[in-house]
């Protein structure tokens, strides 16, 4: 019998690991629980807005390697958009002050030194203090390696980390922010370009990995839930979905790339992260005007992350979960006001849809961090993936992907 890879979720993790596997000539099953793919970056057709929006807006950067040699390995690169250089425009929502950080593209960190490029109000000394992330051990919060006050922390590293990790920074992990730091701005301006899915994350990060499978002959089966693995010793012998079951023979292999709180069921024993945080988002039916950037950091306001799409302005608040309880419309009515005096739009509420995730993220906390488990589990046969596995980084589409290509790489050698 040919060996057989079954890739359990069809999130970004599992569809990497997939594309990787079938690209080197592998037979890959893909089983995902719901009728779609892209778990937790996905596109769907919204009946309140009237067209198709993202569950939440997301955005990479051009040090993302991972997902960048997905994009590529997929032929969809070219659908990711952003400037030629790595600049963020910012508003201050109390002061009504508007500055745009310009990257230098090299490592030597040119900008800090010009007072056009960084963040006003800061000086150069000021950024040495970043550096201390860059050692910061694992057992550390933010709060407990740099001041997490002031104009820099304020204006530069809060929205950054805050975004980044999706939780109140002072209590993330230092050594995931560390982790950011190291392949964003370290690396300099050219690791540090926005990228966006202009035309959505389904046709730009999913729809091409099932074409690209499909071509290679993978299957991808939906609504195709796993409930229970059946083990012997240290191999898995069979998936059991249910309705039907599978047994598997000879080097047939499983990649387990579903949420930690699916895994923690299905692999009773196994330490996964246990607390999450929530990502909300906004979305209104309205045409961006022509000054309002591309994407666009909010500080002092509810809102954190204003982007600009044909059509459409799109909200993201991180670390959300203090909106949770709050009643949809109120919520769509406050979000709006700050975008509509930021942009000069009346005041009247478009259409518009508000996404909230709940578990959007795992909680970026060093002691939630020290309960990522790696890749390899003590059955043989099986691997785990997922932005919530063992990777360094926090939870994102870079991690996810990575934990795919690593997961791919531990089956295609064993
Ligand atoms: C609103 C929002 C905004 C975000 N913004 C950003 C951003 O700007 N930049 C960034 O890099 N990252 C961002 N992220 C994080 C990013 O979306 C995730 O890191 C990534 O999508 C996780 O992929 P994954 O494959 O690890 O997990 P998931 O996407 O959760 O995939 C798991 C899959 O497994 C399936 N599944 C579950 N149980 C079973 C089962 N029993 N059997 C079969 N299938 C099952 C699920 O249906 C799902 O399809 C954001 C996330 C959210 C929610």
């Amino acid at each position: 019998m040919p060996r057989i890879i079954h890739i359990i979720g069809a999130g970004l993790a599992g569809l990497a690991a997939a594309v990787e596997l079938s690209a080197r000539g592998h037979m890959v099953v893909v089983h995902e629980a719901t009728n779609f793919a892209g778990g937790r970056c996905r596109s769907y057709y919204d009946n309140s807005v009237g067209m198709t929006i993202d569950n939440g807006n997301h955005l990479l950067l051009s040090g993302n390697r991972a997902a960048l040699a997905y994009a590529r390995a997929i032929g969809a690169e070219d659908r990711l958009a952003g400037p030629p250089r790595a600049e963020f425009a910012f508003f201050d929502f109390a002061s009504r002050e508007k500055w745009t950080l310009h990257f230098n593209d090299g490592r030597v960190p040119w900008w800090i030194f010009d007072p056009r490029r960084r963040v006003p109000g800061t000086h150069a000394l000021d950024y040495l203090s970043i550096a201390r992330l860059l050692w910061a051990p694992h057992d550390h919060a933010v709060g407990e390696v740099i001041r997490f006050s002031g104009t820099l922390y304020e204006r530069l590293l809060r929205p950054l980390l805050l975004a980044a990790l999706n939780i109140d920074p002072a209590a993330g992990s230092a050594a995931l922010a560390g982790a950011i730091i190291r392949e964003t701005i370290a690396m300099g301006g050219r690791a540090c370009r926005p990228l966006i899915a202009r035309e959505g994350l389904g046709s730009t990060l999913i729809d091409p990995a099932l074409d690209f499978l499909e071509e290679r002959g993978a299957r991808v089966l939906f609504g195709h839930q796993l409930h229970a693995i059946r083990c012997s010793e240290d191999r898995i012998t069979a998936l059991d979905f249910g309705k039907d079951s599978i047994n598997l023979t000879g080097d047939d292999a499983v990649i387990l790339a579903v949420p930690p709180y699916v895994t923690a069921a299905l692999l009773p024993g196994i330490e996964t992260p246990s607390e999450f945080r929530a990502i909300v988002n906004a979305h209104f039916r309205v045409d961006p005007p022509g000054h309002l950037p591309p994407i666009l950091g909010v500080i002092n306001a509810t809102t954190e992350w204003i982007f600009a799409f044909p059509g459409r302005i799109s909200v993201t608040i991180s670390a959300g979960d203090r909106l949770i309880d709050t009643p949809r419309d109120a919520l769509a009515q406050s979000i709006w006001r700050e975008v509509a005096t930021i942009a000069g739009l009346a005041s009247e509420l478009p259409r518009w849809q508000i996404v909230r995730e709940r578990r959007a993220t795992f909680a970026a906390t060093p002691e939630q961090d020290a309960r990522r488990p790696p890749p390899r589990t003590s059955h043989r046969n099986l691997v785990l993936a997922g932005d919530w596995t063992k990777t360094g980084l926090p939870a994102t589409i870079e991690s996810a992907i990575r934990s795919g290509h690593r997961a791919a790489e531990i089956i295609a050698q064993s």
